[in-house]
């Protein structure tokens, strides 16, 4: 027996998600089947909003629904020092530590051969360009410890260090392997402060 059509067009859509198979796409389906018709719809629209009222900041790639984000808008920060991640999400992490007090660039992904991804693929010219301006006086990159996130690191350094511009890498109480995500915030913290140069 095959399933209606709503409903099979449900399952697909959660399959697309992040870990979840045939079988939790079915029970979220028939799940969402049976929930009150208001929060469905409130879900919906929390779905199209996040896609339609969210881009990316046009100056440092974070999210916004502005043109720029808040934290580039704020004049209040240190305009000298950028923080380069990974992924809008460890903004967040960095953020919730209030001791970095500077600008942000978010990279949206690591240079990974494996997976085809080059520097044209990443956030990378527009943080170049943003060097050219002169209150910049250092770049701490914040890029995972894996393999890809010091390749990543090590490239940006390279690209960097010629214009004169300090170049510092988190310290790693964060071991190796582990996200910026997960790190709880003293971690963080000391990372930040202990960072050292490239
Ligand atoms: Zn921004």
């Amino acid at each position: 027996m095959q399933y209606p059509a709503p409903i099979a067009k449900l399952i697909d859509s959660y399959m697309k998600l992040p870990g979840i198979g045939a079988k939790t796409a079915t029970r979220l389906a028939f799940y969402t089947l049976n929930m009150k018709e208001e929060d469905v719809t409130d879900f919906a629209k929390a779905l199209i909003s996040v896609k339609r009222d969210l881009h990316f900041c046009e100056i440092c790639g974070n999210i916004t629904e502005e043109k720029s984000c808040d934290i580039c808008r704020n004049t209040n920060r240190d305009q000298s020092t950028i923080l380069v991640v990974e992924e809008t999400k460890d903004v967040m992490s960095l953020e919730k530590v209030r001791e970095y007090k500077g600008l942000y660039h978010v990279l949206h992904g690591v240079l990974s051969p494996m997976d085809g991804t080059g520097p044209d693929d990443l956030n990378i010219a527009s943080l170049i360009k943003r060097l050219h301006n002169n209150e910049v006086k250092e770049v701490i990159i914040a890029t995972n410890a894996t393999t890809d996130g010091e390749a990543t690191a090590m490239y940006l350094s390279r690209l960097i260090k010629p214009s004169g511009i300090k170049v510092t890498r988190l310290a790693h109480g964060l071991s190796v392997g582990s996200d910026i995500e997960y790190a709880d915030e003293i971690t963080l913290l000391k990372a930040v402060e202990g960072r050292t140069e490239l």
